[in-house]
């Protein structure tokens, strides 16, 4: 059964380091991938990189929820076309958001849990979800590269969107 793993947070230094590419596709990586996914519905969150819980290894889950869910085991961005700004939000970095630019398209070669390898092409708001994650894997948070801290349409701050429910969704 998938377990709730623990969110670690920006200033570990788990978080700035290069992941390892994973070479055993084991039961061991199934159950780190149905904990990594559990914790992140749990979370509330769109995406999730493994090192978010610890584990320094090339894995991502993302769901964006309008392209739905996808399992990333050494995922790879080889191609990029375009340039968007969009605000990003991140569970390791709690009520911190900022405006990012990203690529609008990108290819994306990965594997599956079993190794098998797949190219995906995204755009829009998941490319950007696909790009946040595939950062997580290098050591980056959104903060090394955002344009300007995010306080909310109005001013606010960050908390107080996260407290009424509007904006959490978006954290990955
Ligand atoms: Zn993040």
């Amino acid at each position: 059964m998938a377990q709730l793993r623990t969110i670690i947070l920006d200033g570990d230094p788990i978080l700035r380091e290069q992941a390892i590419e994973v070479r055993r596709f084991s039961s061991a990586l199934h159950k780190l991938l149905d904990d990594m996914k559990f914790t992140m519905y749990h979370e509330n969150g769109v995406g999730l990189a493994a090192p978010q819980i610890g584990v320094s290894k090339q894995l991502v889950v993302i769901d964006d929820r309008e392209g739905g869910f996808v399992e990333l085991v050494n995922p790879q961005i080889i191609e990029a076309k375009g340039c968007e700004e969009g605000v990003e939000f991140c569970l390791s970095v709690p009520g911190r958001g900022g405006r990012v630019l990203r690529a609008a398209q990108i290819k994306v070669k990965a594997q599956d849990r079993f190794g098998k390898p797949f190219t995906l092409n995204v755009s829009g708001q998941r490319a950007r979800v696909f790009q946040h994650e595939i950062d997580h894997l290098q050591g980056k948070l959104f903060t090394d590269v955002m344009t300007e801290e995010f306080f909310g349409e109005s001013g606010e701050e960050p908390e107080d969107r996260g407290k009424r429910g509007t904006g959490a969704k978006e954290r990955d």
